[in-house]
């Protein structure tokens, strides 16, 4: 802990005096984040060091293996976190980022490591379609690394659909104010890519190219058309 204290200290003595400016229109004003993202809780994922924001810019929720489970389920701390960033705070953007060397992704290619964690095994079940997926779909030849690659990549897929299923997303995509984006964080590299969702393929960030999204914003839609019954 005493780096831990020592970085407390730094951050009051050093740090605050140089922002505080910054944090005082955020204590007067209230936050307006642009982005909500849903990451791992992984230490080494730090959504934003990864987009160097500053405070006040993400509202972030994480969680082991970056997990939104699904609205008919059990009601908890990350559709809550959906509903009031969408709802209260008003946010376009909605990222999903996994990254590389995922204990959670780890823990599903070996479901014995998790007989002692049956929390963990229980959370984990939100991910068995991105596992069922690589089973089914991917080569039997996948390497250890490509496996855990293509899993974390899936995960984001399934857990962009899960994203779907909140109301307050629903409603969103149908008004053409979200935009939907899946991000997967390679550790060793630094490298980001991104879920292209026409494609359905990641791609890596380049700069000076623009970021391919998951589901964009399109024009308010809406899929019953009542002009005959408007006639009658
Ligand atoms: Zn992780």
């Amino acid at each position: 802990m005493d780096n831990i204290i020592q970085g407390i200290s730094a951050f009051r003595g050093e740090v605050f005096p140089h922002q505080k400016g910054v944090y005082e229109h955020l204590g007067r004003n209230g936050q307006q984040p642009k982005a909500l993202v849903i990451s791992c809780a992984d230490s080494r994922v730090v959504p934003e060091q990864i987009t160097q924001v500053g405070p006040g810019e993400l509202f972030v929720c994480r969680n082991a293996g970056n997990i939104v489970p699904p609205i008919a389920t059990v009601t908890g701390g990350v559709s809550a976190a959906i509903e009031y960033a969408v709802m209260a705070l008003g946010v376009r953007d909605i990222v999903v980022c996994g990254h590389s060397d995922c204990g959670a992704m780890k823990g599903l290619l070996q479901p014995g490591a998790l007989d002692r964690m049956p929390n963990v095994a229980a959370w984990l079940r939100h991910s068995h379609a991105a596992h069922t997926i690589v089973c089914e779909a991917y080569p039997d030849t996948l390497d250890d690394k490509q496996r855990h690659h293509a899993l974390a990549m899936e995960n984001v897929v399934v857990q962009l659909n899960n994203l779907r299923t909140h109301p307050s997303v629903a409603a969103g995509l149908a008004t053409g104010q979200l935009t939907l984006h899946g991000w997967f964080f390679e550790i060793e590299t630094g490298q980001l890519y991104a879920f292209d969702g026409q494609a359905a393929k990641f791609v890596a960030l380049q700069d000076g190219v623009a970021i391919p999204v998951a589901q964009t914003s399109a024009p308010r839609r809406v899929a019953a058309d009542l002009t005959p019954l408007a006639a009658e």
